[in-house]
């Protein structure tokens, strides 16, 4: 296969159900276009790797990576930014909920930007995922000094070099677009589609994310205080 211009990234944990129509959906976004996807199976227990298996099998340029066992959405799309050839990456969920029609205008600003984040103006999720998100991102933006609409959308395109100086750590994922900034990166967010689950079960409630999340923050906050600023006079 020849080097692939985009690689798209997915994540993926028991979505069996999700796999052939998510394939589907991509193979027509994407028509025309040189790219790659790499599905990153992170110890899924219900059926997804044969499923994962058959599809590759049949269309050469999806892989994937399958993780021992479950090591977290953040480990997850890290594997596959590493293992990503395209200059251009795009991430996204496993689960129907992003749309990969919106693919082509994320890469389209990738010229202009280093980092296009996907904003769910109008979000489908159950009313008490979306006003534990609305509160999120409030509280995320005041502490981190951010004006970040939806940090929470997996769906972000992005230039692989500046991936490359990105170190993740668990449950990172949600600051990349903080994480750029402080490299000095540019990032834009543009309105994309969402959809309600249709199969499979999110992996994520309050209990599991909103304390966790917290501390992450704490510790976005900390390292922005810290950074760097110096001048050299002579
Ligand atoms: N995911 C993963 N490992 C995990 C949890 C989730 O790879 O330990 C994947 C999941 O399969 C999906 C994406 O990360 O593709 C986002 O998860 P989910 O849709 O459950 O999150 P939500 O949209 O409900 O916030
Ligand atoms: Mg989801």
């Amino acid at each position: 296969m020849k080097k692939p211009d985009i690689s798209i990234v997915i994540p993926l944990y028991n979505e069996a159900d999700n796999i052939e129509p998510l394939g589907h959906a991509i193979l027509l976004a994407m028509q025309g276009q040189n790219y790659e996807v790499i599905f990153v199976n992170d110890g899924s227990t219900d059926g997804s790797a044969k499923k994962l298996k058959e599809w590759c099998a049949v269309h050469t340029n999806f892989r994937t990576i399958h993780f021992r066992r479950n090591a977290g959405q953040t480990a997850a799309m890290d594997a596959g930014f590493k293992s990503a050839a395209g200059e251009y990456v795009v991430s996204m969920d496993a689960d129907l909920q992003n749309d990969p029609a919106d693919i082509p205008a994320l890469l389209e600003k990738l010229n202009t930007y280093d980092m296009v984040c996907g904003w769910r103006q109008k979000r489908n999720d159950p009313w008490i995922k979306r006003i534990s998100s609305t509160v999120a991102n409030f509280i995320r933006n005041k502490l981190s000094w951010e004006d970040i609409k939806d940090t929470g959308c997996s769906l972000k395109a992005y230039r692989k070099e500046c991936l490359n100086r990105i170190k993740l750590f668990n449950g990172m994922h949600r600051f990349l677009p903080t994480l750029f900034k402080m490299e000095g990166f540019t990032v834009i967010e543009v309105v994309v589609k969402h959809y309600p689950r249709k199969f499979g079960k999110s992996k994520y409630g309050i209990s599991n994310r909103a304390f966790r999340a917290f501390i992450d923050l704490l510790v976005i906050r900390w390292m922005k205080k810290r950074t760097l600023h110096y001048e050299v006079e002579e």
